[in-house]
Parts: C-alpha cells; structure tokens; sequence
C-alpha cells in the first residue's frame, strides 16, 4: 500500500506543496553525539528521547485487519510505523514547524540548555527577537502554535490528560530544584523526594535523564519528533506527548543509568539492574506501561508522580 494513500491527511488550512523532508541540517548519530557531547550530556539525553526509535518488527499485511489496528495497545507496540488513521501535516504547516523549530533550537543555545527547560511562551517570544540565529516569532508562526495546542490530541490517537491548559501557562518561579550535574530541574516536594529516596536506594549509578519541562521544551522536542517522522503528527505522540500534554510539565521524570546513553530512551533501560531494582522498591510507579491504552510507546525511564 501506498504510504501516501495509507496516512490519512490533516487539512490543516490550505496544503499548497507536499513536502516530505526537512531541510534542516540532519541530526548527528546518537554514537558521535555522545562522545562529542560529555560537556553537555543533557543536551544528548534530549537528542537520544528525541530519535531513539529501536528495531521494531514490521506489521504483516494478515495483522493489518481494521480492529488489530485500531487498537490503541497495537499503536503502542509498533509506535514507529505508520497507521491509517495517522493525522499528517504538510505544504505551509510543514514549513512552520520547520521555521519554529531553528527559532527554539537557537534560543536554547542563547539561555543555556538547562534553563531552556523552564522556559514559558510567552518568555520564549520575548528570547527569540535577540537570540542569534533566531528572529521575532511571527504572528503566522504564533497562530499556528496556538492551533497546534488546541488542537485535541485524542486525534492524534493521543489519550493522555492535558497539564497545561493555556499555551501561556508558566512552571511557577521558585517551584523547581536544580538536580546537579544533570542540567535538570524537579519539582519540589514529592517529585524531588522520590528522586531523593530512589537515589539512596538504588545507588549513584541512577540519574535523572529528563526533568520538568515547560511549554517551550515540549514544543521543541515534539516538534523535533514530528519533522523526524515527516510531519505524520500521530506517530510522533506515541514517543513523545504533544505540548500542554506532557506530565513533565506536572512532576514526572525521567531516569537512567550513568554511561549507558541513548539506550537509556530504548527498551534496553528495561534490561538494567537499576530499572529491575526501581521495580522492586515497590513505591516507583512507570507512567507509560508495555501495552498501555494511551497510544504511547513503553518507556520504562519515565518515573510517575502522582499529582
Ligand atoms: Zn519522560
């Protein structure tokens, strides 16, 4: 079948050109980028949840029956393939995203990697008119934005509950506790207890991968995913929750194991001794489980906090 037959399309205004690629230069391979990257490890870390998408086995035409596929179990499983129902933006909105995405990619660079993760809209508009290699979010770029926030995920065959529910919503100043030598932040309270409780039991060799995240972050990092998938919008939220849907913006976080890089955002975590002795503390409880109902792929790294 016809990948563009097979992926439904989002009219999302008018779609002047089909456009499959990004023209953005090429993310490095996750190998390159951790040894270049020691400096800045939480940088990679980002990269890795971003890309890191393991061997998957490939659905089989006799699976390809209406009900296997619209389970959202089966969308989990085999989160990296394409679907019929996927939701897929291309033509003017492609190229937004595109647009957005060097404006987000430089005011990162301008505020430090680790400051960017806190960073409201509001704040980030206001970064974007003087950060080198960025330049005023215009009101084009802002419409779009706000589209993409509005927009009901649970078409994106997304079923987690919205956090943030303004696109103006902020982390409150004063709420988080930087977590050293990760370039992450927690929540104060139960977020950085458990963290605080999970370290002392299970050792130093288990760190914090992914921290709070504010609106800005998580626009990146989805926007990131979807020009990886070429603008099919429902595969990317299976990796990664669309803005204003993400509990990190509520206390989650993510763990792993020190040294053990990309794989850390794989299945493979779940191979670890740290992740096997997290389950056994009998208090860590992991967001988003094998086969979960929510159209996300399994991620044993992502730690839930109850709100
Ligand atoms: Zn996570």
């Amino acid at each position: 079948m016809n990948r563009r037959d097979f992926v439904r399309l989002l009219s999302l205004g008018s779609a002047s050109a089909l456009c499959g690629c990004s023209t953005l230069p090429h993310l490095h391979s996750f190998e390159k980028l951790f040894k270049k990257t020691n400096s800045s490890q939480s940088e990679a870390n980002d990269i890795a949840e971003v890309l890191a998408t393991p061997a998957q086995p490939v659905l089989t035409p006799e699976q390809m029956t209406e009900e296997f596929l619209k389970d959202a179990r089966t969308r989990s499983l085999y989160f990296s393939q394409d679907f019929p129902e996927d939701i897929l933006i291309h033509g003017r909105k492609f190229e937004l995203m595109q647009g957005l995405v060097r404006k987000f990619r430089a005011v990162q660079r301008h505020v430090g990697h680790g400051n960017f993760n806190l960073l409201g809209m509001d704040e980030f508009f206001r970064l974007a008119q003087t950060a080198s290699g960025a330049a005023e979010v215009t009101s084009e770029e802002k419409l779009f934005l706000e589209e993409m926030f509005y927009f009901d995920a649970k078409l994106y065959g997304f079923h987690g509950e919205k956090v943030f529910h303004k696109m103006t919503d902020i982390v409150k100043p004063g709420s988080t506790v930087k977590i050293p030598f990760t370039g992450h932040f927690l929540k104060r309270g139960e977020p950085v207890e458990i963290y605080n409780k999970i370290k002392k039991d299970v050792g130093n060799t288990v760190l914090v991968t992914s921290g709070v995240r504010a609106l800005a972050k998580q626009y990146h990092l989805f926007f990131e995913k979807a020009l990886e998938t070429n603008g099919n919008m429902s595969k990317a939220s299976r990796s990664l929750a669309p803005p204003g849907y993400s509990f990190h913006g509520q206390g989650d976080f993510d763990l792993g194991r020190k040294g053990y890089g990309y794989r850390n955002f794989t299945d493979d975590f779940a191979k670890t001794d740290e992740y096997r002795r997290l389950l056994d503390l009998g208090y860590v409880q992991i967001r988003y489980t094998q086969s979960n109902l929510l159209g996300v792929r399994f991620e044993p790294w992502h730690i839930k906090v109850p709100a």
